[in-house]
């Protein structure tokens, strides 16, 4: 007979509460801990960890380190900055900056200014470092990526940018735990708080790994995605795919498919994005954190018309750490990094819409979730009060993203050629951000928030 307390610890709880309601954030870590036991199924809803054929699975305290289950960030912030959360809406810092890096060629292959590659490469150049945690695209199939240690300068570079399918990252820490010496990591934020959950409990593997970034994150879409796109421009879907880059040519950059054929389907940034409301993973819809508010150095696109007009590449910058500030200090120093300080109300105004999505829209999602009886992630915090015109804004965002993500709408949208939808989604969009602007901007770096638990 199985007591409760086996069953409190056996991997079909963490099926129960997290996996089968949807709430699977794709971290990968309990894959990473676990690697003999479980393994990654991916489907159309994305990847997610499934129980080997034959295998069984008692852990111990997997719940508590599974953020799909929750995520307590007083808990965290008091252990790695030495006190509560004080700033909920970026996250702890001790300063913003724009920035880049001043080596042309790794500002010009990264996602916007180089600046997570460039402190990869510092680190390892200084031997702080032997081996970074990145993600790299175009493996095991030319339309998926997988987290591989990069051991030198070529690896590095070469896993710059972005990756906007869900990758799990922290399938890695059985290869970390083999690894001699110590290592950086780049994750996203809900894989960042896996990993400072285990370093907090001092696990051996995640305590290798001493210098943590991470981008920010808006959103990032299903595999269908990408499916959906080349579909559209009249290939047969992913199989046809030769290469991918999400962020090629000069910042913002251009979604850049190669198709064995010969042919190269290009789109704008801000034109693919219409494949976001059609495919928007629900890790996207759930999350609080966008600025990767546990890292030691958070990096971001510095959307600033000052800064867009010019191209190039330009990022955001949070120091959070005594080690990540010190790290951009000296950097800056060595002519490694251009920066300059800017002021937190700046750095709300420049992502303004995105923390709105996160800071209010995520916890409207998950009351309305938690209302019909579904379960959500548990988190420590949550906004004071939200404004009557807030719900509306929230409702219509939801409703079109519950309308896009049909099926008969994909498969209409698959059916409009994909330059068409991409001008109208911009247009769309731009129209929304101007109409939404005052309810969604209104007190946004203001919000109170209260701690609930
Ligand atoms: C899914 C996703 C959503 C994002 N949403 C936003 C947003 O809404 N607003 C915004 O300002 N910025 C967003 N970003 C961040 C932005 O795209 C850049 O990553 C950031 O500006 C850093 O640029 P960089 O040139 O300094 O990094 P680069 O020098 O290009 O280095 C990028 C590093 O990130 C790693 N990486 C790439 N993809 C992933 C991934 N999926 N998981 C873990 N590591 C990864 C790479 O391996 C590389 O080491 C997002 C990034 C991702 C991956």
């Amino acid at each position: 007979m199985t007591s409760n307390r086996q069953a409190m610890k056996s991997f079909s709880q963490l099926e129960r509460e997290v996996i089968e309601p949807g709430n699977c954030v794709a971290c990968g870590t309990c894959l990473g801990l676990y690697p003999e036991q479980l393994k990654e199924e991916n489907n159309l809803l994305g990847p997610k960890p499934v129980l080997k054929p034959g295998a069984k699975l008692e852990a111990e305290g997997l719940l508590e380190i599974c953020p799909g289950y929750g995520i307590h960030y007083k808990n965290l912030n008091e252990h790695f900055f030495g006190e509560g959360l004080q700033d909920y809406v970026l996250g702890n810092h001790t300063a913003g900056y724009i920035g880049f890096s001043t080596d042309k060629e790794v500002r010009q292959g990264g996602a916007s200014g180089g600046v997570l590659t460039a402190m990869l490469l510092h680190l390892f150049r200084e031997g702080k470092i032997q081996g970074a945690v990145v993600i790299e695209q175009g493996r095991p199939e030319p339309w998926s990526a997988r987290p591989i240690i990069a051991t030198n300068e070529e690896e590095i570079k070469a896993c710059a940018q972005s990756v906007y399918i869900p990758v799990m990252t922290n399938k890695i820490l059985a290869e970390v735990a083999q690894f001699k010496g110590t290592l950086a990591y780049v994750g996203l934020p809900f894989q960042v708080a896996a990993l400072r959950r285990l370093q907090q409990r001092g696990h051996q593997a995640a305590l290798k790994i001493k210098y943590v970034f991470g981008p920010y994150k808006g959103t990032s879409f299903l595999l269908g995605a990408v499916e959906s796109y080349v579909r559209s421009n009249g290939a047969k879907g992913l199989e046809d795919i030769e290469s991918l880059k999400y962020r090629d040519g000069e910042w913002p950059g251009y979604l850049r498919i190669n198709l064995k054929d010969g042919r190269v389907f290009r789109s704008p940034k801000f034109y693919y994005n219409y494949l976001i409301p059609f495919f928007i993973t629900k890790e996207s819809l759930i999350s609080i954190d966008f600025a990767n508010e546990l890292t030691d150095v958070s990096v971001g696109d510095a959307w600033n018309p000052r800064f867009e007009s010019q191209g190039q590449g330009f990022s955001v910058l949070l120091t959070r750490t005594a080690e990540g500030t010190e790290l951009v200090r000296e950097m800056a120093e060595q002519g490694l990094l251009e920066i300059e300080l800017i002021e937190r109300e700046e750095l709300i105004r420049m992502h303004g819409h995105m923390i709105d999505f996160k800071k209010r829209g995520s916890f409207i999602r998950i009351d309305w979730l938690r209302r019909l009886g579904r379960k959500t992630p548990r988190y420590d915090y949550r906004p004071v009060r939200i404004g009557f015109s807030r719900y509306l804004v929230e409702l219509v965002i939801s409703l079109v993203i519950a309308s896009c993500s049909s099926w008969p709408a994909r498969a209409l949208a698959e059916r409009i050629p994909a330059s068409l939808l991409g001008k109208l989604f911009d247009g769309l969009r731009r129209y929304w951000k101007f109409l939404s602007k005052p309810t969604k901007r209104k007190g946004i770096s203001h919000v109170d928030y209260e701690q609930i638990d």
